[in-house]
């Protein structure tokens, strides 16, 4: 396994700063996996929002919101998570956040559920107004990895199976990447990670998307990949589960900090949590 650590710069108020990308690569049989990881997008364009399309000094954003067109992105974009598996003939299988937001439905959100006003309410006018493109403020997106020329994507019967999955094998490499995130003004959370590990047997990949909006909706779209080693083919299994909520009624607990003497007396009682 090969791992290194670019240092990258980038220009800020107080000069330039050092910025580490890590990544690292790992190969097996006829497959090259590898990652690379870093800060999330700027939320402010550095170009004092003059960038122009296309054009090669473009900063990351606009290029960002160029592409995507969304009203606005997820509070984190973490644009350097690359997640890339890639066949020594060229088939190449690819994790990224940009892809996953172009897939995010550029209109109102069906939610079938009361969206509790309080929800609306604490929305920014700018999302609820109608003058302004309505979009799909959960962030949901249908986003199954992206695939290159080399790959040839067909409907199967096949499943993967995951009791073999479940078998206990010494793992070669595994990581963990977030490829955006959104808290939805503290209203729940939006997250679309992506989770890949290598063991003897083959590789699997599992990219979830997760949505919790509070006291309305948990979502989770799954995508499962699996490669066996010997085989010329990975399945690719999605799966989607929705739940509406309110799940348990719950209890708030206080945790109280005990001062020194407090603590000694209910160290006595032999009290414990
Ligand atoms: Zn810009």
């Amino acid at each position: 396994m090969e791992m290194k650590q670019i240092i990258q710069t980038q220009e800020t108020e107080n000069g330039p700063v050092r910025l580490p990308v890590d990544s690292e690569t790992h190969t097996y049989d006829d497959w090259t996996i590898a990652y690379t990881k870093s800060h999330i997008l700027k939320s402010v364009c550095v170009n004092d929002n003059a960038c122009v399309r296309g054009d090669p000094s473009c900063c990351e954003l606009c290029v960002y919101n160029f592409t995507v067109d969304l009203p606005h992105l997820p509070d984190m974009v973490f644009h350097k998570n690359v997640l890339t598996i890639c066949h020594k003939g060229g088939a190449r299988l690819e994790f990224n956040p940009m892809d996953a937001l172009k897939l995010v439905r550029n209109e109102k959100l069906d939610l079938k559920v009361a969206c509790s006003d309080e929800w609306k309410e604490s929305r920014p006018a700018a999302d609820t107004q109608e003058k302004v493109k309505p979009f799909d403020w959960s962030f949901t997106t249908e986003y199954k990895g992206t695939v290159n020329e080399r790959v040839r994507v067909e409907s199967t019967d096949q499943k993967i199976d995951m009791f073999k999955l479940m078998k206990r094998e010494p793992i070669y490499f595994y990581h963990d990447l977030t490829l955006f995130e959104d808290e939805l003004h503290d209203h729940g959370i939006s997250v679309l990670s992506v989770k890949v590990r290598v063991m003897p047997s083959g590789f699997y990949v599992l990219l979830r998307f997760f949505l919790r909006v509070d006291h309305v909706l948990i979502r989770i779209n799954d995508t499962r990949f699996h490669y066996e080693k010997g085989n010329d083919y990975i399945l690719r299994d999605p799966n989607e589960i929705a739940e509406q909520l309110p799940v348990v009624s719950k209890v708030t607990e206080k945790l109280t900090i005990l001062a020194g003497e407090d603590a000694d007396v209910i160290a006595k009682e032999g009290s414990s949590v």
